[in-house]
């Protein structure tokens, strides 16, 4: 591997958008980074160039059979003007992961990393300052040879697109409507429901878009051999508590290990709550609802940290969870996690990077 990132700055800079009214994934800074893969010179020639369109080719294999994976971190400013990452290197062991299920070559870690602080270092005035905003950073790789057989292929692209979001909570925290969704299924055991690849997020588009049609705004997905056991929520990992005890589904393959999801119990850990990894059905806890004993629900992720949970329909069961309004202890977790990505709070976990 040739461990020199070549940069071509862009001689047009584009004009920054207007800050209070960012949205997600709508605008991209100046510059990405690519680096090329083949079978006898494995990932080479690393470069960040100005950011624009691929040419590629109409029977690239990607397009055709979905060889890729992706990931999604952020790059936060901090009041005092630093620029911290969360968890860097959780996104490129787990790009590893997603790479090994999809057959897609390895990257190195440590220089997956440095790829994207050299990326966030040379952008950096397009990370917003604006309370609650950053910069989305996206990974991915796709499978770039002209062939339409069914194989892995011989050549990728890993590339780093960038692109500066708006507060995900710019009018405060409001918990979200889910419906259990009792038909579609999200990813199987066996399956790629623990890697980040593309065509789980193209699977779960049509229980989106039904969930959507009835008045709700994410799906709570079960698992895809029974439909019994609770495993997602949209793109998010989800957290009941239960009687004090904070239950999360344990990771059996159909479920993506979130970075998120792993602070999560870290923080509880840390702070003596009791948090337990295992099985939940959905009769279990439409039973502790019904008794009295469901206090919270929040789902977690990159994206929004914890989204607080405030009804769940299940068969037309409603559940309604804290009032529909935000927990305590989803507020204790938000807090402190946005507290740390944001410098605000000191972190005691080592979780930020700082690019310079
Ligand atoms: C990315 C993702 C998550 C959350 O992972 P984080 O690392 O916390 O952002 C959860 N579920 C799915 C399906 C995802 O794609």
């Amino acid at each position: 591997m040739l461990n020199q990132i070549k940069i071509q700055k862009t001689t047009t800079p584009k004009q920054k958008p207007d800050q209070n009214n960012l949205g997600f994934g709508k605008h991209f800074t100046d510059h990405m980074f690519i680096m090329d893969y083949s079978k006898d010179k494995g990932w080479h020639d690393a470069r960040i160039v100005p950011y624009g369109p691929l040419e590629i080719d109409p029977a690239t294999m990607v397009l055709h059979y979905g060889q890729a994976i992706f990931e999604g971190l952020k790059a936060y400013r901090t009041a005092d003007g630093r620029i911290l990452l969360f968890r860097p290197e959780k996104n490129m062991e787990r790009i590893n992961k997603s790479n090994d299920r999809m057959c897609i070559p390895p990257i190195d870690v440590d220089f997956g990393v440095e790829a994207i602080k050299t990326l966030v270092s040379l952008d950096k005035d397009w990370i917003p300052t604006v309370e609650g905003t950053s910069l989305y950073i996206r990974p991915f790789i796709i499978a770039t040879d002209p062939y339409l057989g069914v194989k892995p292929a011989d050549t990728y692209k890993f590339i780093i697109i960038m692109s500066p979001s708006g507060a995900y909570y710019s009018t405060g925290i409001n918990p979200v409507k889910i419906y259990v969704e009792n038909k579609y299924v999200r990813a199987v055991r066996g399956g790629t429901g623990f890697a980040k690849t593309p065509g789980n997020y193209a699977a779960s588009l049509k229980a989106q878009g039904i969930a959507h049609d009835k008045g709700y705004e994410q799906v709570l997905w079960l698992d895809g051999v029974e439909m019994k056991y609770v495993e997602e929520v949209g793109s998010m990992n989800v957290f009941f508590k239960i009687n004090g005890e904070v239950i999360t589904p344990s990771l059996d393959g159909s479920i993506l290990p979130g970075i998120t999801r792993e602070s999560v119990i870290q923080l509880l850990k840390h702070w003596n709550i009791p948090v337990t990894e295992r099985k939940l059905g959905i009769q279990e806890l439409y039973d502790a609802y019904k008794e009295g004993r469901l206090e919270e629900a929040f789902g977690t992720g990159t994206a929004a940290v914890i989204s607080p949970i405030g009804e769940l329909n299940w068969n037309d069961h409603v559940m309604t969870i804290n009032n529909g309004e935000i927990g305590e202890l989803a507020t204790r977790i938000y807090n402190t996690i946005t507290g740390i990505q944001s410098g605000k709070i000191q972190d005691e976990f080592g979780w930020t990077t700082e690019v310079k």
